[in-house]
């Protein structure tokens, strides 16, 4: 196992979204690190249960990392997936009920960032 305490995080491939997740992230749970895995629209994807290609990405994160969080976001202006802030919100707690499925021992929670590029966590 690396040192130091790892977090991961499923964001979008948006440059605007990266450093305001990452830092909230680590200053919320006390990480060392946050792995990033990225692709757009990841809100849309994970609810729609395609995550064929992200689940050995979180394996690494979580097995070889130690990562005991898994963050799925959704983004304001998001080019990858255009709809509506409720849409949103409800396609990021789909989101942590399919990550939730795999049954993976890990905390999993959702973020909504916002059009100031701020952290707002989404509750179940
Ligand atoms: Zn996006």
């Amino acid at each position: 196992m690396v040192e130091g305490k790892f977090g991961t995080l499923i964001n979008c491939i948006d440059g605007r979204t990266q450093l305001p997740a990452i830092s909230w992230i680590k200053e919320k749970y006390s990480l060392d690190y946050v792995d990033n895995i990225t692709e757009p629209g990841p809100d849309k994807l994970v609810s729609e249960g395609k995550i064929e290609l992200l689940k050995p990405k979180i394996d690494i994160s979580i097995k070889l990392h130690g990562s005991n969080l898994v963050v799925v976001s959704g983004h304001h202006g998001c080019a990858g997936n255009p709809i509506s802030k409720e849409e949103h919100l409800s396609q990021i707690r789909k989101s942590i009920d399919v990550i939730k499925s795999l049954k993976m021992p890990v905390e999993v929670i959702g973020i909504w960032i916002n059009e100031e590029w701020e952290i707002e966590p989404v509750t179940e």
